[in-house]
């Protein structure tokens, strides 16, 4: 096939504008991508070969490859992992097919500063693009696993990029950095500098599961002479391999490939596992907590799991899938695995890594599985306790954890009947009693007013929506406390919840919730209201005739205090607001 040149995809163009003209500070992230790319590849290509055992490919020495060059100043990235094809090339390196991308695109118009935008790139991910934030041309050779040609892959990152076909390029991706002149004399930004590359590696992937080895820079042939010569009677020497002086340097491996999910907390700094939750979500943001939790015994398992501090751009479309990767005895698995989180903690990321599973297991096989549901079980309990815990000792992080993930949460009042108490008592909503600040229900309950027996809600669009209600009048006037509930989630969870430690939850735009002070009024109260609904009878039969087709009833109430009139439901009924949310569902 002839060399082609394609223009890149307008969203790509301006993403890569930003990264060429980068204002970002943190560079150095870039080589984190191209790694955390390389591991990905590698990890395919073993579960390919598991798979597939006719695949024509090399899995014995599995590895990325580092390999600085400062007189030519490139920097070169190399993985002997799954490759691509070249359409695989040309959809996945010259497109973004990330659908948040054009969002991505006009918030980060909108940001006001720096660390704003910064922020966002790490909320959507930029991943190889990153590389022109160091490179004004960067060249991706790579030849897809099984396949017997490979693919040039190159641009400046202005415009357009070329593809063409090679005949020789060895299995997998190798990343060709031309390092950018103008940050030539720049220490920061030396990397093509050993030291600066072994930093990076120990401090953004020390834990990729494979070899990260850095091709030791050529030395001039005397220094060669010299260290060999030096080199001690080791193990080497007594197996009697000792290299000829001929042979290359051996590569260095940078990172100690450590589990970091086996090794204990005290061991093991924030920053590491903040990385490790970097490489698995392909977020840029650090984490806001990280759980540890493991199991011994017959079913033996360790366990991170990690609670973003920002919900992503596609939490609620189907594509999110979960972010909790299961390993075997280290041996990476694979990715999202549902069957261990449900779906309203689809946000939670992580790694699972159990002792007594089969290599083959496959997904269908993961949801029957009797010990993997047990793991869920616990993984779930420990998820929303320790939500529970940042409640009372990091309500900062709590607040933020709400206000990003309680919409999700909620979704578990319907789905997870086990768990139903515990997610209650992680909640907290906005309510009349507090402008600025959200109420648990256990708050709640205990402001209630001397003789009030419910919980009130009112759920609708949005606070301005309910407080102009009329419905909330009276209640107001009595000065009791009701619930906003604004998530199109909430109308459908309220339905599930009848009570919170033997408190009824009730809306106030439904029949029954009159005011509970009601039953207490005394006779008198009593026989002024027989007399209001002797005098209004009248009205009240009207009324009725002349809405029969829109009403069931039309009824006396002593809820209002401004407003004449207003439509309720009846308890159970389908309220105004879950109408609206049916429809739009389309149903
Ligand atoms: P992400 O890793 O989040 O998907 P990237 O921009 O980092 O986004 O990479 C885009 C895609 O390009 C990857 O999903 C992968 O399919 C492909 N890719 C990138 N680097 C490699 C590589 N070294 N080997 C094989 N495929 C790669
Ligand atoms: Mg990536």
């Amino acid at each position: 096939m002839p060399t082609e040149t394609f223009e890149f995809q307008v969203e790509a163009r301006q993403l890569l504008q930003m990264m060429i003209h980068s204002i970002y500070s943190n560079k150095d992230v870039f080589l984190r991508e191209l790694i955390s790319n390389a591991s990905d590849a590698l990890d395919k290509l073993r579960i390919e070969s598991l798979r597939d055992d006719s695949l024509d490919a090399d899995v014995s020495d599995l590895h990325v490859e580092i390999e600085p060059d400062r007189e030519a100043r490139t920097l070169t990235v190399r993985d002997n992992g799954v490759g691509m094809s070249r359409e695989e090339v040309v959809e996945l390196i010259g497109t973004i097919a990330k659908s948040g991308t054009a969002e991505l695109l006009s918030r980060l118009r909108e940001a006001k500063d720096e660390s704003t935008a910064e922020g966002l790139i790490g909320q959507f991910g930029v991943g190889f693009y990153s590389s022109f934030m160091v490179a004004d041309e960067v060249t991706l050779v790579t030849r897809k696993a099984g396949e017997s040609e490979g693919t040039r892959w190159s641009s400046t990152g202005e415009g357009g990029y070329t593809v063409e076909t090679v005949a020789d390029a060895p299995q997998g991706t190798a990343v060709i950095l031309r390092l950018k002149p103008e940050d030539a004399e720049d220490q920061l930004f030396d990397y093509t500098s050993p030291w600066k590359i072994r930093e990076i590696v120990k401090r953004y992937s020390d834990f990729i599961t494979w070899p990260v080895r850095m091709a030791p820079e050529a030395p001039a042939a005397e220094d060669t002479e010299t260290a060999e010569a030096a080199t001690p009677e080791g193990e080497e020497g007594a197996e009697g391999e000792k290299p000829a002086a001929s042979a290359p340097p051996e590569p260095e491996t940078l990172n100690s490939m450590k589990a970091l999910w086996a090794r204990s907390r005290d061991e093991v700094s924030d920053e590491e596992y903040h990385e490790l939750y970097k490489h698995i979500s392909h977020d840029w943001t650090d984490p806001l907590e990280t759980i540890q939790l493991r199991a011994e015994g017959t079913f033996e398992y360790q366990s991170l799991l990690f609670l973003p501090a920002r919900a992503p751009h596609d939490l609620f479309s189907q594509a999110n899938r979960r972010g909790v990767q299961l390993y075997v005895k280290r041996v990476f698995i694979m990715d999202d695995c549902e069957a261990l989180v449900p779906e309203y903690l689809r946000f939670v990321k992580g790694v699972v890594d159990a002792q007594d599973l089969s290599l083959n297991v496959s997904r269908e096989i993961l949801q029957q599985d009797r010990q993997i549901q047990l793991m869920r079980r616990r993984l779930v309990k420990k998820v929303l306790s320790t939500v529970k815990e940042m409640m009372t000792k990091r309500e900062e992080n709590y607040a933020t954890f709400w206000r990003e993930f309680g919409r999700v949460v909620k979704e578990g009042l319907l789905n997870d009947p086990d768990n139903k108490d515990a997610i209650l008592k992680i909640c907290s909503f906005a309510s009349t009693g507090d402008k600025e600040r959200l109420v648990t229900l256990a708050q709640y309950v205990e402001r209630m007013k001397e003789g009030q027996k419910h919980i009130y809600y009112m759920t609708g669009e949005s606070r301005t929506a309910v407080e102009n209600s009329p419905h909330l009048e009276a209640f107001e006037a009595k000065g009791l406390e009701v619930l906003i509930l604004t998530d199109p989630v909430d109308e459908v969870w309220v339905g599930a919840v009848p009570e919170f430690e033997g408190k009824e939850l009730r809306s106030i735009a439904q029949g029954e919730a009159e005011l509970d002070t009601e039953e207490e009024e005394g006779e008198e109260a009593k026989a002024e209201k027989e007399r209001r609904r002797e005098e209004f009878a009248e009205l009240l039969t009207w009324l009725g005739e002349r809405l029969t087709d829109e009403v069931k009833e039309v009824r006396l109430t002593s809820r209002l205090t401004v407003s004449p009139a207003c439509v309720v439901t009846d308890a159970g009924d389908v309220t105004p607001a879950l109408q609206s949310l049916y429809r739009a569902m389309g149903q």
